[in-house]
């Protein structure tokens, strides 16, 4: 007689949220409304790739969806409840010993673990030590050889595409896992990874080369979501937005139909695109995040990005004009960053033109260029583990200052720059800008 395998189910659990280990900054974000308001926003956005492998389940799994911003007894009993075939759990750096404890307990209770995401795709073996599985790299092609795996008790060790995933094949994210309540935000993929190779950031290389999604995959994909949640607030999980080849206007109509509002990241040369600049607010972009990086440290990989500070505040406010407020992205702890040069950052960000700005720690992410430069170095903090790598704990030796100094200067950094004034400053500023702005203007 044939043996009737019982119904499979996946639970799907992501760690998020904002994380601070320094006490100092900690108590001090909470009280900076700038701070809190972007700390909110983030911790409310889905898994947008747990979402999507949850697309590619077969028919007959069933699913469920965890956000926790860390590892609890409930959380453990309410998931072994669910008596999962799998669990599948992602993690960033900074909230991978969260995901590792809860995958350890659920091992424990013979719970098949498989872990995936940026952090274990750069620490495989690490990861191993954890779970049943690992993915390294991009997880569509390998999920449903996973879950079959995980069914018939045979998962493997490692968990690798032999080529990268083709983005036309993507499935619909399953938002239906996300239950009745609507999100402030939602996300949504048009493109993955960037042609760049800065040498801080993980993007260009991690989950495979640069490749964009086909219009029409982002139109039905656009179509599920607003299903889910009318005229939304997007965030674009995109790396680089516009810096492929294709025509901007394509992607620009298809995002207006769906008279979504939405934020975005790309590099400053977006404001000398004339036809970027003629059609971002109009399909519907409210802000742009804009790496300008350093005052002080050009990185290495920036390619055509590298450029001087003037070129790219022209571009910025050309950006402005169109009614698309800026988001300016500035790292501290560069090499060459003094006491003196933390002031002259405070200086130039108290008086830019900046509708808003974002200052994090340089962190060397592993996988990261900068991470084996500083390791080969001997610079990296050897007792700061991955709970510091979170972009706003120090993780390195800086060359130009001690520890002490780059975490006392980064927290008066942040003190001035999101100060009640400071922040009322800039948000008169965006004010001003969406006062431009086609969707504002109606
Ligand atoms: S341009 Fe942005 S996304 Fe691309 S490699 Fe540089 S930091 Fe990463």
């Amino acid at each position: 007689m044939k043996s009737v395998l019982p119904m499979p189910h996946v639970t799907l659990v992501t760690l998020s949220g904002l994380r601070v280990v320094s006490k100092p900054l900690l108590e001090l974000g909470m009280t900076l409304p700038g701070l809190r308001r972007r700390a909110g926003a983030l911790s409310e956005l889905p898994s947008l790739g747990l979402l999507t492998l949850a697309g590619l389940n077969p028919p007959e799994w069933s699913c469920s969806y965890y956000e926790p911003s860390r590892y609890r007894d409930e959380l453990l009993e309410k998931i072994l409840a669910e008596n999962p075939t799998l669990v599948a759990i992602s993690a960033l750096t900074a909230s991978i010993e969260q995901a590792y404890r809860l995958s350890d307990a659920l091992r424990k209770r013979k719970v098949p673990v498989v872990l995936g995401g940026l952090h274990v795709t750069s620490c495989p073996d690490e990861a191993a030590q954890h779970c049943n599985a690992v993915v390294i790299g991009e997880g569509e092609p390998v999920w449903q050889t996973i879950l079959e795996d995980a069914r018939q008790s045979r998962l493997q060790q490692y968990y690798k595409a032999d080529a990268p995933f083709d983005l036309g094949q993507a499935p619909i994210p399953r938002y239906d896992l996300l239950g009745d309540r609507l999100r402030q935000r939602m996300t949504l993929q048009t493109e993955r990874g960037c042609p760049f190779a800065c040498e801080f950031c993980g993007a260009s290389r991690l989950l495979g080369k640069f490749r964009e999604k086909p219009i029409n995959q982002i139109q039905r994909e656009l179509v599920a979501l607003t299903t889910h949640a009318p005229k939304p607030w997007l965030e674009l999980a995109d790396d680089n937005t516009f810096a492929g080849q294709r025509d901007p206007q394509e992607l620009f109509d298809v995002l207006a139909t769906a008279e979504a509002r939405y934020f975005t990241e790309a590099d400053w040369r977006i404001g000398e695109n004339p036809a970027i600049l003629s059609g971002l607010a109009a399909s519907g972009c409210v802000q742009v995040l804009i790496g300008i990086e350093s005052l002080e440290f050009r990185y290495p990989g920036m390619g055509t990005k590298q450029a001087e500070l003037k070129r790219m505040l022209a571009a910025i406010e050309a950006i402005q004009n169109t009614g698309v407020a800026v988001n300016g992205c500035m790292i501290v702890g560069a090499e060459g960053e003094t006491v003196q040069s933390l002031d002259r950052l405070v200086e130039f960000l108290l008086h830019s033109p900046l509708a808003e700005v974002q200052i994090t720690l340089q962190t060397p992410f592993p996988g990261t260029t900068l991470y084996n430069r500083l390791q080969r170095e001997g610079r990296l903090i050897e007792d700061r583990g991955w709970p510091y790598y979170n972009l706003f704990d120090v993780t390195y030796y800086p060359d130009r200052m001690t520890v002490e100094e780059l975490e006392a200067g980064y927290y008066e950094v942040i003190k001035k720059v999101f100060s009640v004034e400071a922040t009322a400053r800039r948000e008169k500023i965006r004010k001003q800008i969406w006062r431009r702005h086609p969707r504002f203007r109606s």
